[in-house]
């Protein structure tokens, strides 16, 4: 095998994750990297050994491949490359060390540590020695090279055990818990830029995503369905499986047109949307809804609104973009490689219906009022879009 590490430690936080918390983290860790590798090119296996996990490369591989797949596993703090050395004594091992430095470090103008665990007792060598030993070898073949026992530049582990594991780089991860350690929610999906960032952030604390997307066909295009099918895609490389939830809105839409004031349309379709997104939640075991909401982004998100939204769910609502402006959103959704599917320029059933003056601050009273423009058939009309839900199974 050509490739020169062999297995990649994984780092993950540990606040938090005490006692008996602690397995059910590390086994939905392990379940979450299996699902994240079964997409790269080559074999590997992920097991766990005395409180760390690892992922070993049982062939051939693409390095930044590797390293992009663990980069989007929730939960992981930092991956390691790690060298796995046979035994051949202590000369060999810093023949190798040193050949690997050199690779791995072509500006030799740092500090460095040595930090050795002898987990085989019958290694010649103790700890402190290989410290001094290794380190004092390094510093021979490296005259620009220093050590820093306090702050290093590079720490450089060495494990005796059966082999010899060999690493010093930490890839930052993206943090947060594996998904599976909390419950599951619903997502809003829209084809817009915020909703994906939403999913995301939520999903980044462990929670399992499932998403409805309400359409308006023919108001709106195969391809506006298409991008939010393309966006759940995206969201579930980080986030796991989604089952998206198609719901046909058109006819909802054009009876709340038909039956109610124009200012008061989106704030009344939302609730809608708010309302059924939740009966979906309800039948799918899901605890929560999440939306892209924004305070103050547009009409329909001022707080106001966000109240008159808000009061139809009695489920929790989660709105992790609350306090954001637009443009710490776009550096997120261009992080996540959401944006550029997200400002394609295909209409979603908001913006056909919108009135040229929405109410900003809709009174609570008023709305309710109108929405009784709509008892004879909203009824009938929400359990049809229900029993049409058109589901699609995501990642
Ligand atoms: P986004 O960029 O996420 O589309 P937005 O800025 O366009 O948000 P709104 O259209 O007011 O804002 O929608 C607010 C939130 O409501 C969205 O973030 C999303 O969670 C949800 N939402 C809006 N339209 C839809 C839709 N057609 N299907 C599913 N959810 C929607
Ligand atoms: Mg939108």
């Amino acid at each position: 095998m050509n490739n020169l590490f062999t297995t990649f430690l994984i780092k993950y936080a540990e606040i938090g994750v005490k006692g008996r918390n602690r397995y059910i983290f590390e086994d939905a860790l392990v379940t979450q990297i299996e699902h994240a590798m079964k997409d790269v090119d080559g074999e590997f296996a992920v097991h766990k050994t005395q409180g760390r996990i690892f992922v070993d490369c049982l062939s051939e591989y693409d390095f930044d491949e590797v390293v992009e797949a663990l980069k989007r596993v929730f939960g992981i703090s930092g991956i390691c490359p790690v060298i796995c050395l046979e035994d051949e004594g202590f000369d060999v091992l810093a023949e190798k060390v040193i050949t690997y430095m050199d690779q791995a470090y072509p500006d030799k103008n740092m500090t460095f540590k040595v930090m050795a665990r002898r987990a085989r007792k019958n290694y010649p060598k103790n700890s402190m020695e290989i410290n001094e030993d290794l380190g004092e070898k390094i510093l021979h073949a490296f005259p620009e090279i220093k050590v820093d026992v306090h702050h290093p530049d590079v720490l450089l582990n060495v494990e005796i055990r059966e082999k010899i594991y060999v690493y010093s780089k930490v890839i930052p991860g993206p943090g947060g818990m594996p998904i599976g350690t909390a419950g599951k929610a619903m997502l809003l999906l829209s084809g817009g830029i915020d909703s994906p960032v939403a999913g995301y952030m939520i999903s980044k604390r462990g929670v399992k995503l499932e998403a409805v997307y309400f359409n308006a066909p023919p108001y709106t295009s195969e391809r506006a369905k298409q991008k939010v099918v393309d966006l759940a895609k995206l969201v579930s490389k980080y986030s796991g499986p989604i089952r998206l939830h198609v719901i046909n809105f058109t006819d909802i839409q054009l009876y709340i047109y038909d039956k109610c004031p124009h200012d008061e349309l989106t704030i009344i379709m939302r609730r809608y949307m708010m309302r059924i997104a939740e009966h979906l939640a309800n039948q799918n075991g899901c605890i929560g809804l999440i939306t892209g909401e924004s305070i103050g982004q547009v009409a329909s998100q001022t707080m106001q609104s966000l109240m008159a939204t808000n009061e139809v769910c009695e489920m929790p609502v989660y709105r992790p973009l609350i306090g954001f402006d637009k443009q710490e959103i776009v550096e997120i959704s261009e992080k996540i490689d959401t944006y550029e599917t997200s400002i394609q320029p295909y209409e979603d059933c908001c913006t056909i219906f919108v009135a040229k003056h929405p109410v900003t601050k809709p009174n609570l009273g008023v709305i309710r009022k109108h929405e009784k423009n709509l008892e004879e058939k909203i009824e009938e009309l929400f359990q049809t879009a229900i029993e049409t839900d058109e589901v699609i199974e995501i990642g």
